[in-house]
C-alpha cells in the first residue's frame, strides 16, 4: 500500500488534537500544529499517526497564508500563525476543517471553508442558545433531546 498517494479530506487544528484523544485521526495537520502539541504522550500519539500514514503534514503556500493573514487583520481577529496556516491549508486544498476554535470558525465562514467542531458544548455556548421544555419550562444550558423532568421533547431558543 502506498501511503504517500493517499488523499485525505480533513485537516485538524490543535484544539481538536488536544481535546479528542479518543478520536481516530485521519487527515492532515501542519507543522505549526505539531509544534503546538507540547504534551509528551500526545506528541508520541501524533508522531505515531504520522509514521503510519493516518496523519500527514501539509505544506502551505505563502500566497494563501498572506490571503488569510489579510482577512484576519481586516476582521480584527486574533489568529496565531498556526491558525492562519491551518486556514490557508484548508482553503488552498479544499479540505474540511476540524476545529473547535471559534476565531478560526469565523474566518472559515467568511471564506466558505467547510468546518466541523468536535466539542459540541463549546459551539452551543457560543451560539447563545438555551434549551427549554415547552411543557414544564425547565431550562437546560446544553443540548438535550428529552426533558429530565417530564419527558417532553426539548426545543431550542435564543438566550
Ligand atoms: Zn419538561
Amino acid at each position: 500500500m502506498n501511503e504517500t498517494t493517499k488523499k485525505f479530506t480533513r485537516i485538524y487544528d490543535t484544539s481538536v488534537i488536544l481535546h479528542s484523544l479518543d478520536i481516530m485521526f485521519e487527515g492532515y495537520i501542519t507543522k505549526g500544529v505539531l509544534n503546538e502539541v507540547k504534551d509528551e504522550i500526545l506528541r508520541e500519539v501524533v508522531r505515531g499517526s504520522l509514521r503510519n500514514g493516518k496523519l500527514k503534514i501539509l505544506e502551505v503556500s505563502e500566497d494563501s497564508k498572506r490571503k488569510i493573514a489579510k482577512i484576519n487583520n481586516d476582521f480584527a481577529n486574533n489568529l496565531s500563525q498556526t491558525d492562519i496556516e491551518i486556514l490557508a491549508a484548508a482553503y488552498e486544498h479544499n479540505l474540511n476543517l476540524m476545529t473547535s476554535d471559534f476565531a478560526i470558525q469565523n474566518i472559515a465562514k467568511i471564506l466558505n471553508i467547510p468546518y466541523e467542531g468536535i466539542v459540541e458544548s463549546v459551539n452551543e455556548k457560543i451560539n447563545k442558545f438555551i434549551y427549554i421544555c415547552p411543557a414544564c419550562e425547565k431550562i437546560y444550558k446544553q443540548y438535550k433531546k428529552i426533558c429530565d423532568a417530564c419527558g417532553t421533547e426539548i426545543i431550542k431558543k435564543e438566550a
